[in-house]
């Protein structure tokens, strides 16, 4: 179990071809497409990460987020329905580590036998910044 206090572990971040944002300035970029691992995103449905900054809190569904001052506890559920992408497997965006613990999980999970998920990167695309 990884630290509570450790914001979420972001695996990969790339530009989303097939969505854009307008910054408050009227520029439009490409949106960012962050990967993030599943225990991440399982923090993040819990409350105990920001959805926007994925920054750990102190307690489940803060009324806000201490640090970018989103408001978690209103909107933090509708805002992972939105944006949470569901399971994906990273290709070549992951780095050989991640490869390799990749390689050595499905390996014990396939020597085990289990009926498991295996542990896999998951993808989130924010549509508002
Ligand atoms: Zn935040």
């Amino acid at each position: 179990m990884a630290d509570r206090k450790a914001p979420a572990k972001i695996v990969a971040v790339e530009e989303d071809p097939e969505h854009v944002v307008v910054t408050s300035t009227g520029e439009v970029r490409r949106a960012p497409m962050i990967y993030l691992d599943e225990e991440s995103v399982g923090r993040i449905k819990a409350g105990y990460v920001c959805a926007k900054c994925f920054e750990a809190q102190d307690e489940a569904f803060p009324e806000r987020c201490y640090l970018c001052k989103f408001p978690m506890r209103d909107k933090q559920p509708e805002y992972v329905a939105k944006n949470y992408q569901g399971i994906v497997r990273v290709g070549s965006a992951t780095s050989i580590e991640d490869e390799m613990a990749f390689m050595d999980e499905w390996a014990e999970i396939e020597a085990r036998k289990q009926a498991r998920m295996p542990h896999k990167p998951s993808i989130w695309v924010p549509r508002e910044i």
